[in-house]
């Protein structure tokens, strides 16, 4: 290749650089800046001229010295290019995230790469960063996740009490079932239902009838511990699972919930609602042949409470 080729190449090789919409910064062996193109220009509010020849790290202060250093250095002794992507840092260079996007970082998430320049004598004299905006794909992805995660919580929680479903429920029902099974720890199943709630529609109507089922689950959130596992069963059914705990446990907790819920009083447009609740308990500590089997003997010794006239607590036995 003759030198004019050499020349002209180099010119719009230049050109290039220039117009490109990644940042290219060029350093020397003692990190100051060689080549700063257009895209650096913009995004720092630094003219090439003021940028040339200065202390990348005076530049930058926000960048962790030590570790680009050693990064570098990397580069320069193996000869290899190198990564860092967003999702391991989100951004080398501090610079300011103009897409006006509500409620995300205001800072430009970035890919860069750093490759090593050799000289004409081969050896390795300049590192050249490449700097690539990922605002788009890392807000995008993070909205993404955002989503994802409010859906999944949509899905697994009921919409009038916020407790679990009863198909999230039972599938936390199952694992844990699993979990107590394979370590043989014991766990107890509350199972229990608003007594005469229909008379409690007919009277107030519908809405009243909604304020009993929330304030009842407000008053389930106030007994129970960080571990225990709570669902809304059905209309006005409710399940705890409360793990690790035997059927003396489980009484205690149903007989303070049936107390409080007998004292409770739901303020619902001037009327002043009273309720009780009827509880069936079953644990561990019989033979069970699988998690649908706890869930059939709680079910039948809350059927014994409300046989039995109502606002009480029956274990299975
Ligand atoms: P028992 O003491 O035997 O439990 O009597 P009950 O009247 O509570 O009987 P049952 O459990 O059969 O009745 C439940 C009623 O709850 C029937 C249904 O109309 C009502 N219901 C179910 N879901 C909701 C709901 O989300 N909101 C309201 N307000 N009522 C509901
Ligand atoms: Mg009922
Ligand atoms: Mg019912």
């Amino acid at each position: 290749m003759s030198d004019s080729t050499n020349l002209s190449e180099l010119h719009w090789l230049q050109a290039i650089v220039q117009s490109i919409d990644v940042g290219v910064v060029v350093l020397d062996r003692v990190y100051r800046v060689d080549v700063w193109n257009t895209f650096m220009e913009n995004r720092s509010g630094r003219l090439p001229e003021d940028a040339h020849k200065k202390s990348f790290f005076e530049l930058f202060p926000e960048v962790d010295e030590q570790w680009f250093r050693r990064k570098v250095e990397n580069v320069a002794t193996l000869g290899t290019p190198s990564s860092t992507i967003w999702e391991q840092r989100p951004y080398l260079l501090r610079f300011k995230n103009y897409q006006p996007i509500t409620g995300l970082e205001d800072f430009m998430y970035q890919n860069t790469t750093l490759l090593p320049l050799k000289g004409l004598n081969g050896s390795i004299e300049q590192i050249c960063l490449i700097i690539y905006d990922v605002t788009d794909v890392a807000t995008n992805r993070r909205q993404l996740q955002a989503a994802n995660q409010e859906l999944q919580r949509l899905s697994s929680t009921d919409r009038l009490t916020g407790l679990f479903n009863r198909g999230h429920w039972e599938e936390m029902l199952r694992q844990d079932y699993a979990r107590h099974r394979r370590y043989d720890s014991n766990a107890a199943l509350v199972m229990f239902d608003i007594d005469h709630f229909k008379k409690i529609n007919d009277k107030y109507g519908h809405q009243a009838g909604d304020a009993v089922i929330q304030q009842t689950a407000n008053l389930i959130r106030q007994s129970m511990r960080g571990a225990d596992v709570a669902g809304r069963y059905g209309g006005e059914e409710f399940v705890v699972l409360l793990p690790d705990t035997d059927s003396q446990g489980a009484v205690m907790f149903a007989e303070r919930l049936r107390q409080s819920s007998e004292a409770y009083e739901v303020s619902h447009e001037n009327h002043r609602i009273r309720f009780t609740i009827s509880f069936g308990i079953a644990d561990l500590s019989l033979p069970t042949s699988g998690y649908a089997q706890l869930i059939e003997r709680a079910d039948s010794a809350l059927y014994a409470s409300k046989s039995a006239g109502r606002n009480r607590v029956t274990l299975y036995q």
